[in-house]
């Protein structure tokens, strides 16, 4: 990765990054089994459009459209920031990607159980895949697989921008303007 890719870290910066982070980690526990309000919401939204966009084109894949339409959005704003060399942006928005895993492994560890109130009022996404797929039973396994990468994938997020602030540490601050 060359040293200017991406704009620089203040240590202010990096304190507010720091800082957001704390609170939404904070967040994410105390929700650990719930729903983080705000957040939450944009990715139920962002589920909800996703099953008629991907039912235009195919009936058989529309129960799968709900969680793309879920991970779109954070690869899209990722990609973009990426290329802006944005990386605190860009941590943020594959922070909200991983988030994301958290959501839809409720969702999975549900698909036998059938407790989660469904807003679209259809059928329950992951029994519809998990019974298609013959790993109904496997429904918490697979949950728990998908929340232990979504944490994992975050805290890799963390270490990196830490990785980039520590590098910037002594960097000037007129290289890499990339506006
Ligand atoms: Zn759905």
């Amino acid at each position: 990765m060359e040293d200017c890719r991406w704009e620089k870290i203040t240590g202010w910066q990096l304190a507010g990054f720091g800082l957001g982070l704390a609170v939404f980690v904070a967040l994410l526990l105390a929700s650990e089994s719930g729903f983080i309000f705000g957040l939450d919401h944009a990715n139920l939204l962002f589920h909800e459009a996703g099953h008629p966009f991907i039912g235009l084109f195919s009936a058989r894949l529309e129960p799968y459209g709900g969680t793309l339409g879920q991970l779109v959005f954070p690869v899209a704003l990722a990609v973009s920031f990426w290329r802006q060399g944005r990386a605190l942006a860009f941590a943020a928005s594959v922070i909200w990607f991983f988030e994301n895993w958290l959501n839809i492994a409720r969702y999975m560890a549900d698909a036998r159980a059938l407790e989660l109130p469904l807003v679209g009022g259809g059928d329950h996404d992951w029994n519809t895949i998990f019974t298609r797929w013959n790993v109904l039973p496997y429904d918490l396994n697979i949950a728990g697989t998908v929340k232990f990468l979504g944490w994992t994938g975050m805290a890799l997020v963390v270490l990196w921008v830490g990785w980039c602030g520590w590098r910037d540490r002594k960097r000037p601050d007129s290289i890499a303007q990339f506006d």
